[in-house]
Parts: C-alpha cells; structure tokens; sequence
C-alpha cells in the first residue's frame, strides 16, 4: 500500500506539474509488457478515479517481434483490470528483424512510432503514456551528455508532428526500483522483451555505471533529477542561453527540496 501510495504521488506530481492530463482526453497507454508499463497503467487507473478531470483510458502493444513469451497472459490481466487493449503485430518491424537482426534502436522506434501512431489514429486517441521512468531520464542525460555532446534527456510532454497527438511520461519520477517492486508484489504477468538481454551498447554501459556509483550514493537518482529542474543556464556554455552572472551572485538555488526530501514529496 506505502508502495502504490508513493507510486502514485510521484505520477500526480508529474502530471501536475507539467499538464498532462486534459479534461476529456482519450489516453492510450503504449503498453510494452515490461514492469514500467504495469505500473504506469496501474497509476493511471487508480488515478482516473480520483483526478479532478475526466479522462478515458485505453492500452495497446505493438509487437515487434522481441517478446520472449507467448503475450497471451496480458489479456486475462487487462479483463481484470476493465482496460479495452489492443494487440498489433507490426510487419513491417518483423520483416526489418529477418533482415537485420541487429537494427539499432533508432531504426527499431521509427517502425514502433509509425505503428503507435496509426494505431492511436485508430483507437480515437488524442493522448499516448509512454513508459519512460526516473532511470531512463537520468540515464538519456548523461548518455547524451557523453555521447552525443547534448544536455538533454526525455521530454514529460511533447507533440507529434502536426500536433496530431500529445505525448506524455508520467513516471519521469518514478524510479524502477519501486516499479520492479510494485511488478514483482502484484504478480503482474511481466513478459520481457528480448533486448533486456542485450549487452555492450552505450545504454547498457551508462546504466551499469548508475548502478555502480548508486552503491555509494544513494540518492544519486534523486539529485540528478533535481539537476534537470535546477538549470543554471549562465555557469553553461550554450551562447544561446548565458547571461552573465553578478559578482558574487550565485545562480544557485540551494534550499531547493530533492526527490528524497520527505517535504518533496508532500507537494
Ligand atoms: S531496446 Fe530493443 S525494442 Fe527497444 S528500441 Fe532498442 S531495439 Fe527496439
């Protein structure tokens, strides 16, 4: 119960915050099979019944071929949830699978983007939750930091293109501790995708040196996510963006609370 209880917190805070949810949207909820899309179509429902807006919900998975299972356990759980979910095979994906077994993952979310977005088309959908937790923020940081030259992570909201539909991330600070605990303690049928198995690539290396340094540190999740609120554009380089600082003016906002702080988490 403490679990579902911070679980949620930290959803409503994310929606809050950033707008999220809109009186009468149609939310499909992309639904990958994974414990963090468990969890996020858990907090969406428990959420739907106390939200100061009416929304409706709806889920759907795209197969790509990278389930290690038979998916079949996904529509009893969805029948006891009352969720209206939708099965694709997506052939286009499967046929880029036969011819490179290797694709990358940019080529693999562009086949997975075309068929989210004809199936949301479908399913009447002006809203799609994508999955995307505290750890893929953190680890999308500092991967595009080190590796691509960006500040940058995930955006909470975005738009597809000609503002066909809204995309929004309502576990941004939700860490997958809590998710892997709330899969494991509710039973859900997680099936995992054939990638969890994947070693070598940069995602993996950035999220093995997480795990490492989070030994010692904690919290270190908590303050990297308290970092990408806390910009201080002017100690950057982005020309775009600096302003000089006064002398002795520190753009430093130390009494800002963290994720870990206790009084965060009441607001
Ligand atoms: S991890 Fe696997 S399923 Fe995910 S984008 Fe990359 S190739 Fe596709």
């Amino acid at each position: 119960m403490e679990l579902e209880k911070a679980i949620l917190r930290r959803v409503g805070q994310a929606v809050a915050r950033f707008g999220m949810i809109r009186e009468g949207d149609r939310i499909a909820v992309g639904f990958s099979g994974g414990k963090d899309s468990f969890t996020l179509l858990s907090a969406l429902l428990a959420l739907q019944k106390r939200a100061p807006v009416r929304f409706s919900l709806c889920a759907f998975t795209i197969d790509q071929g990278k389930f290690l299972a038979p998916v079949e356990p996904f529509r009893e759980w969805m029948r006891g949830q009352g969720v209206d979910w939708t099965y694709r095979v997506d052939n286009p994906s499967l046929r880029l699978l036969g011819r490179q077994p290797d694709h990358g993952c940019d080529l693999c979310s562009r086949f997975r983007r075309r068929a989210v977005y004809a199936l949301a088309r479908e399913l009447g959908a002006n809203v799609i939750a994508l999955g995307h937790t505290a750890d893929d923020l953190c680890e999308s940081f500092l991967r595009n930091a080190m590796f691509t030259g960006r500040l940058a992570a995930l955006p909470p909201v975005a738009w597809s293109r000609k503002r066909e539909f809204r995309l929004i991330r309502p576990l941004i600070y939700v860490t997958e501790d809590l998710t892997r605990a709330w899969a494991e303690g509710s039973g859900a049928p997680v099936i995992p995708c054939g990638c969890s198995l994947k070693t070598g690539t940069v995602r993996r290396s950035v999220r093995g040196m997480l795990e490492e340094l989070e030994k010692e540190h904690p919290h270190l999740k908590s303050t990297l996510l308290n970092a990408l609120g806390n910009v201080e554009a002017s100690r950057l380089l982005d020309r775009r963006l600096f302003q000089p600082e006064e002398e002795g003016q520190s753009a430093s906002a130390g009494s800002l609370p963290v994720l870990h702080d206790p009084a965060f988490m009441e607001l």
